[in-house]
């Protein structure tokens, strides 16, 4: 199944995306039930927002070995989090804005993992339980701030600029989250290539970690990692994340006015 939140003339709501490219209204939240309406809505009629609103976004480092190695890092012991602020959170088609101060703004395809159920102390067998599904993440990020303020400990100010965490454009249910092929393209060239069963921290075992502190809420996002091939994008460029069985993420850059 696949949860899209959209906008038709000024109303937002949740629905389900069916193969002819229509949309069928839920009676209300996907993270409440999955209750369908008699409300139908051709696609090309609405605007797919991100499929949540305001997320908490969890971001996590270092999570495959190819881009471990290209990064010249040490392979984590642990899994790394950062947090992404919600206001960096766009949609489908929306502009990844290109900062003023920014000098190296990287494209990160990753998978993005939505939290359906709330989870604290979840173990790694349970976790998926929690989980209501997957959906396209990039996890943008300016590397000449980044790299600077990881040398003092600290990582927010590059990865959490507005319009910094593209989703989308679909929560996709029943997924394998470690069999998913996850590719990266800039004005169409592939960068990026990945099948998820390379995570070096499966998605239970990100939800047992993370949970063993912080209640997971429904409608968090965690994204799990960038594979090998970041590089860095520029005004006029258009971003594609690829994500098997969610579909194509895009996203223009255009520059600060
Ligand atoms: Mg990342």
């Amino acid at each position: 199944m696949k949860i899209v939140r959209y906008q038709i003339d000024d109303e937002v709501a949740f629905g389900i995306l069916d193969n002819g490219g229509s949309i069928r209204r839920l009676a209300g939240s996907p993270f409440d039930s999955l209750q369908p309406t008699d409300v139908t809505h051709p696609l090309d009629r609405v605007r797919l927002l991100a499929p949540v609103e305001s997320p908490r976004v969890f971001g996590i480092g270092l999570n495959y070995v190819s881009h471990v190695r290209e990064a010249g890092a040490e392979t984590p012991a642990f899994p790394l989090v950062f947090m992404k602020p919600s206001t960096a959170v766009i949609g489908p088609g929306e502009p990844i804005v290109y900062p003023r101060q920014g000098q190296e703004v990287h494209h990160e395809a990753e998978m993005a993992v939505v939290i359906g159920k709330p989870a604290r102390r979840v173990s790694e067998a349970e976790a998926l339980d929690h989980v209501l599904g997957y959906t396209c993440g990039n996890d943008v990020s300016e590397r000449t701030i980044q790299r600077a303020e990881m040398k003092s400990g600290a990582l927010l100010m590059g990865k959490g600029f507005d319009s910094f965490c593209p989703l989308g454009p679909c929560i996709a249910t029943d997924l394998d989250p470690a069999n998913l092929d996850l590719s990266g393209r800039v004005n169409g060239e592939v960068r990026q290539q990945i099948n998820t069963s390379d995570l070096l921290f499966s998605v239970p075992r990100l939800i047992e970690y993370i949970s063993a502190a912080i209640t997971l809420l429904p409608g968090d996002v965690i994204l799990t990692g960038t594979p090998a091939g970041v590089g860095p994008i520029a005004p006029g460029d258009v971003v594609e994340i690829e994500l098997a069985g969610v579909g194509v993420l895009s996203n223009p850059v255009v520059a600060e006015s």
